[in-house]
């Protein structure tokens, strides 16, 4: 299993937001881009990883256009 140590530690690319794990995705929490776990290793290149609808290219991402890094203190 993934440890979620480990999750805690990945950030969306872009944006350096949390990530949250949907069964062998990550989603961002903020622009919704979605990286495969593939046997417990995340591949968290972002030219391989799904963009959310109404997102056709990296440059339509919210991560993208703000470009801050913005975490969001859920569990601190
Ligand atoms: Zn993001």
């Amino acid at each position: 299993m993934l440890s979620e140590d480990l999750l805690k530690l990945l950030v969306c690319p872009m944006g350096k937001v949390p990530l949250t794990r949907e069964g062998e995705t990550l989603v961002c929490s903020h622009c919704g881009t979605r990286f495969a776990i593939n046997e417990d290793i995340p591949n968290m290149l972002i030219e391989e990883a799904q963009l959310p609808d109404g997102c056709a290219t990296l440059a339509d991402l919210p991560c993208v256009k703000e470009g801050k890094a913005k975490i969001d203190p859920t569990d601190a």
